[in-house]
């Protein structure tokens, strides 16, 4: 096989420097995606997706990709190829077409969830600029620059999942972002296993897999697994209210959950935004081939009766301000849930970093007298997107790449990766594990890691019109005022002639201590403060070096005298 790719590069690999495979963000975090590849005078960037905040990213709604090394070779970024409409891996586009012009290669579905979201008030303007390829498994090979790209079906947790084929100058790359072997996928196809062996055969050079599954044991569940649950769970509940809440994209999902309510007699309504825009997209493509009269608008939906309904609703996830979280507190406009509703949770068990919010809007749920059906207690509620053990392993067998690159998932899931495909008798070397940034230069067949880029988090914060970047600094004095409070010195300083009045100063604080059961404190607070004040006063320093010297020592004294250290703030006031 080596023999293969041997001729091949030798045979096509020309006087360049090369290709590079930057991964800009996705390989230590499950979310985020976003890769590059880099030949003379081209880049394309493979996925273009968000982060969602951790709970110390104080009013951050998302985490996008750094541009900026795209920003440095902009006459280069010819192409953004997508491999699936999930938010981790098209979130970021809106930030991205604000900057670049840069045309999208897509399928059909996609591109409508990128439509979708572009159709939000801050981002219209961008709607006219996109310049849609459509690029799927049945659409013609692609040329740009070096590269030549096909697209091949793969399955996950959302119709139209594709892997991509790269054919470069150095040899062939595989990039199989999220991926399952499925052989009997709800709306899909399955898996085009023939084609990925026939790459295999002819040899590739990188094979770049999914390996968020790898620590499972095992072939991953088929999506059909859920096809009688919803069908056993709408029967068992047939006399009471139901809300199934499940990920706005999982459009298979939808479809068993339609059919079953089909079986069962009852309607169907769509509750948040993102769930209505994704099947409106979904049932104009026909993946929800169901008549027109089994769905219910949910502005008129508490008119019917609501034993006759099942709500799909958005929130799966806990977001509070999603349609659930509102149901939660008895605040959505359209649905009041009734003391004995069912509310189905069919969606990843572990969400990564949001079980917490998950927990608290099934305790506020319980709370007002619903009944929740989670994985906890109810078999086949979820199956993966995501292929497990077995599923990896088939790939990696049949590509047989010379490197291999682990993505989508973390540094322990990468290290899993490596060793399952040494355990393929694959030498380590062969095994690449880039970190955010890192370049891998790929010459005459051979791999060795290039010049690292430094990338940052890019944190968005805002809604709407008014989403804008924040300044991690922000995110810092955000995380110490939550933590500590705040800490504010008043100077009174003369209009006339600049004086300070260093024995009048006032104290003002929030959140750091309660000031009436703490007059001892403020008091040698203020004398310290009086005494800091004249002390480097008297060194003739101008007010913005004297403001900054005051702030550190009282920053020191608070720590010592406290063992806190809240957001010191100095201010000047004329008088
Ligand atoms: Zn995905």
């Amino acid at each position: 096989m080596n023999n293969m790719i041997d001729t091949l590069i030798n045979n096509t690999a020309g006087s360049s420097g090369g290709l590079k495979i930057i991964t800009l963000s996705g390989t230590e975090t499950v979310t985020k995606n976003m890769t590059l590849y880099e030949y003379n005078d081209t880049i394309i960037a493979i996925d273009c997706g968000v982060d969602f905040p951790d709970n110390d990213m104080l009013g951050v709604n998302v985490v996008i990709p750094d541009f900026t090394y795209l920003r440095d070779n902009r006459h280069k970024f010819k192409a953004l190829i997508i491999t699936h409409g999930h938010e981790d891996h098209i979130g970021a586009i809106p930030f991205l077409m604000e900057e670049f012009d840069v045309p999208i290669y897509a399928g059909k579905l996609v591109q409508g969830f990128i439509r979708e979201k572009l159709g939000d008030k801050q981002f219209k303007p961008l709607l006219d600029k996109l310049r849609f390829h459509e690029f799927s498994p049945s659409t013609a090979e692609v040329k740009i620059g070096a590269f030549s790209l096909s697209a091949f079906r793969v399955n996950h947790s959302v119709p139209e999942a594709t892997g991509i084929s790269i054919n470069t100058p150095e040899g062939r790359i595989l990039h199989m972002a999220d991926y399952k072997i499925d052989w009997t996928p709800v709306i899909d196809k399955p898996i085009d296993l023939g084609r990925i062996a026939s790459y295999g055969e002819s040899g590739v050079l990188c094979l770049l897999s999914d390996c968020l599954g790898v620590t499972h044991e095992g072939r991953s569940k088929s999506e059909a697994t859920l096809n009688d649950t919803f069908v056993d769970l709408f029967d068992k509940y047939e006399s009471r209210q139901i809300l199934v809440t499940t990920i706005s994209s999982n459009i298979s999902r939808m479809y068993q959950i339609i059919s079953a309510a089909a079986k069962i007699g009852k309607k169907v309504v769509f509750s948040g935004r993102s769930i209505k825009q994704n099947t409106d997209v979904a049932k104009k493509l026909g993946y929800l081939p169901f008549d027109e009269s089994i769905f219910v608008d949910d502005k008129i939906a508490n008119e019917y009766d609501q034993k006759s309904l099942v709500y799909i609703i958005a929130g799966c996830y806990g977001q509070e301000d999603s349609a659930l979280g509102k149901v939660s507190r008895n605040e959505n406009r359209y649905i009041q849930l009734e003391e004995d509703a069912a509310v189905i949770f069919s969606a990843d068990p572990n969400p990564p970093g949001v079980d917490i919010a998950v927990d608290r809007m099934m305790a506020q749920l319980t709370t007002i007298g619903a009944e929740v059906i989670y994985s906890g207690i109810q078999d086949n509620l979820h199956v993966s997107g995501h292929g497990t053990r077995d599923d990896l392993m088939t790939i990696a067998a049949v590509v047989k790449p010379r490197y291999y690159l682990p993505i989508g998932g973390t540094i322990t899931k990468m290290k899993a990766y490596s060793r399952m495909v040494e355990s393929l008798g694959v030498s380590k070397d062969r095994v690449l594990e880039p970190t955010e940034g890192d370049c891998i230069l790929f010459e005459r067949g051979t791999a060795r890691m290039g010049t690292k880029l430094e990338v940052k988090q890019v944190y968005i914060g805002g809604q709407g019109a008014m989403a804008s970047q924040i300044d991690p600094i922000l995110l810092k004095d955000r995380d110490q005022m939550c933590t500590d409070g705040v800490f504010v010195v008043l100077v009174p300083v003369s209009r006339k002639n600049n004086q300070i009045f260093a024995d009048k100063i006032d104290i003002v604080t929030r959140g750091f201590i309660y000031v009436k059961e703490s007059r001892e404190f403020m008091d040698r607070s203020r004398k310290f403060i009086t005494k800091t004040i004249n002390k480097h006063q008297s060194k003739g320093l101008d007010w913005g070096s004297l403001r900054r010297k005051i702030e550190n020592d009282v920053d020191k004294y608070i720590r010592k005298e406290e063992g806190r250290t809240p957001m010191v703030i100095v201010h000047s006031i004329s008088v």
